[in-house]
C-alpha cells in the first residue's frame, strides 16, 4: 500500500515542486488547495482536493478519504505588502487555518507534520548569520502568523503528540530542472521574477524598492536557495518523522546573502541582455539582511545543496519563464 501524504498549497510554487519530489520518492501526494494563489495546471502528481484550511468539515473528508501518513503544510497567505496592509487577513488565514489543519490532522490520527516556516520570524537582526536558535522577532505579520504557527505546533507537540519538522527559509528562486513547473505568481511580487519579467519586456521595468539601506551597495540583502534543494531537505525531513526521530527546527539557507543589486547583475550575466530599473522608496516590512545557515540540516539531515548558487538559480528560472509553462 502506498503512502499518501497531504500538501497544502500543492498548486503553488514551492508546494508543487514538494509533490513532483514526493512522487517520485514513492509517495502519492494529495494536494489540498484552494487555488487562490495555485494553479491546477500545476497539479501533475497526485489527486486534487479542492477546499480551504478555514473549512474543518472539508478538511475531515480529505483526512478520511486518503489516509494521509503526514502533512506537508505549505499553503500560506506570504506577501510582506499585504500584510503591512492587512494584518487580520494574515492572522486570520494563517493561523486559524493552521490550526484547523492541525486539529484534522490529530482528528484522523496522523501526527507527522512537516511546516513551511521563513527567516522572516527573526526580522532584522544586523546582518547576523541566522540559526535555529536566533532570537525571533518579526517585523510583520506575516512573519509573526509564522511564528505562531511554530508555536502552536510544539504546544500540540507536548499535549498530542504532534511530532513537526519546522522548515525555515527565505528567498526560494529557480524552477523544476525540467521546467515542467516553476514560479508563477499573480500578482508576483518577488524579484528574480520580477527581473526576467523585465528583460523579456512583460513588464517596463524593475523598482528597487531602497538604495539607503545600511548594506554594500544600499540595497537589501537576501539568502537564496533553489527550490529544488529546498525540497530535497523536506523529503529527508518526512524521512526523519516516518523514523520517529521527533520534532526539529531546520534553517535552510546558503549561508550567503546577496543584494537586490547584485542580483540584477547576474541576471544580466546568465540572460546576456538588460534589466531596465528604476529606483524607488523602501518597502515597507522590509528588513535590511536575512542570511541563515544550514550547519543543522547538513548535519542531521544530510542536506546539501545542490543548485543553490545564484547563476544556477536565475539560469533555471529564465529557462522555465521562456517555456510554454509560464504565461502572463
Ligand atoms: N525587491 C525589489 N523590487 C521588487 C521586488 C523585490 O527591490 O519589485 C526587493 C525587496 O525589497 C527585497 C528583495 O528584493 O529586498 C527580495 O524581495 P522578494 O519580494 O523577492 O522576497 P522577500 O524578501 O520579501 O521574501
Amino acid at each position: 500500500m502506498v503512502d499518501h501524504v497531504l500538501v497544502t498549497g500543492g498548486a503553488g510554487y514551492i508546494g508543487s515542486h514538494a509533490c513532483k519530489a514526493l512522487a517520485r520518492a514513492g509517495y502519492v501526494p494529495v494536494t489540498f488547495d484552494n487555488l487562490s494563489t495555485g494553479w491546477r495546471d500545476a497539479v501533475r502528481f497526485g489527486p486534487l482536493e479542492e477546499g480551504d484550511l478555514m473549512d474543518r468539515a472539508r478538511l475531515d473528508q480529505v483526512f478520511a478519504r486518503w489516509k494521509p501518513v503526514a502533512v506537508m503544510h505549505f499553503a500560506a497567505l506570504s506577501l510582506v505588502g499585504d500584510a503591512m496592509r492587512d494584518p487580520a487577513t494574515y492572522w486570520r488565514q494563517n493561523v486559524t487555518g493552521a490550526l484547523n489543519l492541525i486539529e484534522a490532522a490529530l482528528a484522523a490520527e496522523c501526527r507527522d507534520f512537516v511546516f513551511s516556516s521563513t527567516c522572516a520570524t527573526y526580522g532584522d537582526q544586523d546582518g547576523v548569520l541566522l540559526d535555529e536558535d536566533s532570537v525571533q522577532r518579526p517585523l510583520n505579520a506575516y512573519g509573526k502568523s509564522k511564528l505562531a504557527i511554530e508555536q502552536m505546533l510544539g504546544d500540540f507537540g507536548a499535549s498530542h503528540g504532534l511530532n513537526s519538522v519546522i522548515f525555515r527559509y527565505f528567498n526560494v528562486a529557480g524552477a523544476d530542472l525540467e521546467a515542467e513547473i516553476g514560479e508563477f505568481h499573480r500578482p508576483e511580487t518577488h524579484l528574480i521574477p520580477l527581473i526576467l519579467d523585465a528583460i523579456d519586456g512583460r513588464r517596463p521595468a524593475l523598482t528597487v524598492f531602497g538604495t539607503d539601506y545600511p548594506t554594500r551597495d544600499g540595497t537589501c540583502v537576501r539568502d537564496y536557495v533553489h527550490v529544488s534543494d529546498l525540497i530535497d531537505a523536506h523529503v529527508a525531513g518526512l524521512g526523519w518523522l516516518r523514523e520517529g526521530r521527533g520534532s526539529r527546527v531546520f534553517c535552510l539557507g546558503t549561508g550567503q546573502g546577496f543584494t537586490v543589486r547584485e542580483v540584477i547583475e547576474q541576471a544580466k550575466l546568465v540572460t546576456g541582455r538588460d534589466v531596465p530599473v528604476t529606483y524607488g522608496p523602501r518597502r515597507a516590512g522590509d528588513a535590511v539582511s536575512l542570511v541563515c545557515g544550514s550547519e543543522r540540516a547538513a548535519r542531521e539531515l544530510g542536506w546539501k545543496p545542490a543548485r543553490s548558487n545564484l547563476a544556477a538559480m536565475i539560469e533555471d528560472a529564465w529557462r522555465w519563464h521562456q517555456g510554454p509553462g509560464y504565461s502572463a
